[in-house]
Formats: C-alpha cells, sequence, structure tokens
C-alpha cells in the first residue's frame, strides 16, 4: 500500500511517522488476518455472531450487496472496520438491526418514523432518527452525530446473522475505500483478505440499488438519499419530502453544526502551554506536566486504538472546561489521515 504525502492545514507536510516518538502502528495494514470463508449455512451463522460479539469483522449478503459487519456499540470495533475499508474519513454508517424493538433501542422513532419502520422494514430503506446517546451506538459509528441511521435488512442471512446478536451491526459495503461494491463472497475476498475475519457466502447479491435514506429526526422528513424504496411509496406516507442541503447527503458527519469542543484546538502541538488539557498521541511532549489533564489517544503509537478513542477522549477534555485542548502530532497514514480530518474540523473557526 502507498501513502500519499499530504499538506496539513499550516501548509507543512503533514506530519511524517519519525515525529511521533515509538513505532507507529498503521493497524489493519501491519497485522495480517487470517480470512475464513465459510458457505453461509446455521453454524457458519453462530459462528459469524462470535466473531463479532468478540469485535471481529464479518462480511455477509445483505440484498443491496455484501456488507463489512462490526458490532455498533463498540468503537474498537468500528475504527477496525474504517482501518480494512481504508476510509479517508469518518463517514457515519448505518446500523443494522434484526427487529423493530431493537431500532427503537438506538433512537428516538417519532411517529413519521414509526410508520415508515412499519410500512417498508424489513427492506432497503435507511430511517434516521435522534440517536439514544446512551445506548447501541457509540459516537464512532455516527461520526460524532447526534442522530442515527437505522436499517433492518430483508435478505435472510443478513435477518438470521443480526437474530443470533444482541447489539446492533454497522455494515457498509464490503469494499476498499473506492473500490465497486461487491455482489458476491469472491469480490469480498479479493478486497478484504488478511484484513477481516470471515466471509459468510449467501450467493450472489440482487445488486439491488442502495437504500433509501430519509431524515425523521426533525420537524419534515427529508429525502438525504434515493434508493430502494422509491420516493413516491414513501410520500404515500409521510406526506411531501424535503430536500436536503448537498453536503447533509454527501458528508453528513462534515457539516459545521456537527459536534464542535467549546474549547479552542491546537493542532500538531510539540509541547504544552499552561492549563491547557491534552490530546497525546505515543510518548508525551515537552511541557506535559503544566496540563490540566492528558488522554491519550494511544500510548503506543496505535492508529486504530486512537481512533477508537478519539471522540470519547476529546468530550472529557472538553468537559475539564480547558480554554485550549493541545493535540499532539497524528501522522496523516492510514487512519490517521481520518483522524486528522476529524481533528481539523473541530479546529475550524465557528
Ligand atoms: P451505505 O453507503 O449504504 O453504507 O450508507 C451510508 C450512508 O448513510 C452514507 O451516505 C451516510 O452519509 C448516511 N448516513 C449514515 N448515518 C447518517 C446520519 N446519522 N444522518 C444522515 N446520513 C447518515
Ligand atoms: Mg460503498
Amino acid at each position: 500500500m502507498r501513502f500519499r504525502a499530504r499538506r496539513g492545514h499550516t501548509g507543512r507536510p503533514a506530519i511524517t511517522v519519525a515525529k511521533v516518538a515509538g513505532p507507529v502502528n498503521v493497524s489493519g495494514d501491519k497485522e495480517k488476518k487470517q480470512t475464513r470463508i465459510l458457505a453461509a449455512d446455521v453454524a457458519a451463522i453462530a459462528d459469524a455472531a462470535a466473531v463479532l460479539r468478540a469485535g471481529g469483522l464479518v462480511a455477509f449478503p445483505t440484498e443491496t450487496v455484501y456488507g463489512l459487519g462490526a458490532r455498533a456499540d463498540d468503537p474498537r470495533a468500528v475504527a477496525a472496520l474504517y482501518a480494512a475499508k481504508g476510509r479517508p474519513s469518518f463517514n457515519p454508517l448505518i446500523a443494522h438491526v434484526h427487529g423493530l424493538d431493537a431500532a427503537k433501542r438506538l433512537g428516538d422513532f417519532n411517529a413519521t418514523a414509526l410508520s415508515l419502520a412499519e410500512a417498508f422494514w424489513p427492506g432497503p430503506l435507511t430511517i434516521v432518527v435522534k440517536a439514544n446517546q446512551n445506548e447501541g451506538t457509540c459516537e464512532l459509528a455516527r461520526a460524532g452525530l447526534d442522530t442515527v441511521a437505522i436499517r433492518m435488512p430483508s435478505h435472510p442471512v443478513a435477518r438470521e446473522l443480526l437474530a443470533a446478536v444482541d447489539f446492533p451491526v454497522v455494515a457498509p459495503s464490503a469494499n476498499r475505500s473506492g473500490h465497486v461494491s461487491p455482489t458476491t463472497a469472491g469480490h469480498v475476498a479479493e478486497d478484504l483478505t488478511g484484513k477481516i475475519d470471515l466471509i459468510l457466502d449467501g450467493g450472489a447479491s440482487e445488486g439491488g440499488i442502495e437504500s433509501t435514506i430519509v431524515d425523521c429526526s426533525r420537524e419534515t422528513p427529508r429525502l438525504l438519499r434515493s434508493g430502494g424504496v422509491a420516493r413516491e411509496e414513501i410520500e404515500k406516507i409521510t406526506g411531501p419530502l424535503a430536500a436536503a442541503a448537498t453536503d447533509e447527503v454527501s458528508a453528513p458527519g462534515m457539516m459545521t453544526s456537527h459536534y464542535a469542543p467549546k474549547a479552542r484546538i491546537r493542532l500538531d502541538a510539540s509541547d504544552v502551554r499552561k492549563g491547557e488539557a491534552l490530546l497525546a498521541f505515543g510518548a508525551l511532549p515537552a511541557g506535559s506536566e503544566q496540563a490540566r489533564t492528558i488522554r491519550n489517544l494511544s500510548a503506543r503509537g496505535d492508529l486504530t486504538e486512537a481512533a477508537s478513542n478519539l471522540y470519547a477522549y476529546l468530550r472529557a477534555l472538553d468537559a475539564t472546561g480547558a480554554g485550549t485542548i493541545a493535540v499532539a502530532p497524528i501522522p496523516g497514514i492510514g487512519l490517521g489521515e481520518a483522524i486528522r480530518d476529524r481533528l481539523k474540523r473541530a479546529a475550524a473557526p465557528r
């Protein structure tokens, strides 16, 4: 794999590995996994459920394409998923569930969301609702949004797998970022062998169109993406759907209304000034003893571990009331690119 040098917001080249004390683990690339491919029978689905439960990655067929599953409530599993896909930024992911009761635990279903779920689930409709912050999906899965996208797929293998676990499963398409979505287990293997734990082979997916996404989190429901369920069918229930701004559709996790800390964010801090909170990565920088609080994203310089801690640690440091959070240099390679991207957005003037 190649990593291209990027320029940081300062115009300087992005931080190089050498600037971080100790080794950096671009996880997902360093450790090769043993990827098993199993025909999706009862035993294999039980096996897959156990892998997911333990925080592993499982590709499985849905009625649209093959999805790459990870438990949605575990930031380490979600970080590993982003690493396996090689995503340059943290897009919010869709949480897949087996039933409406499970869906209701993840977010606030108003009357519109409920009637859409009753009409179109299971099937290719994704419903966005206000997230239950305390249960179900971690912030990394939601890319920090206070809403959550939920879907109940209809493919029998997906349904059996979701029935076998008691947590929601995020499942973006099971391909490397930028590649074509896979509709067979073989396609998944070509892209992700060595990077994921298990592929459930359930034959060819219909390769249908993606799910329709409707945002029910506000007064007027909005169509965020057209897909497998036609707008006209949805509007029979909701009345006219509002249109969404393009940035909400292409990259909802990147909107400016998105969670941002109260504190100023000082990026690529090579030292710590008195009273600052410190978000560290690897060895602590000079002046760390002056920090009011320290959270280390990964003391051993592991970018996947860092991604899994990012949102919780930013929030914890912000809660100390510090005026500034100094952020140690994080290399812009592997998941570091997405972490830096997120931090830059948090640092943007508001
Ligand atoms: P997919 O590519 O089918 O996995 O769908 C992911 C899509 O869902 C992306 O376009 C995301 O931007 C969108 N999405 C996920 N969560 C949300 C959310 N909370 N609000 C709006 N869109 C979301
Ligand atoms: Mg895709």
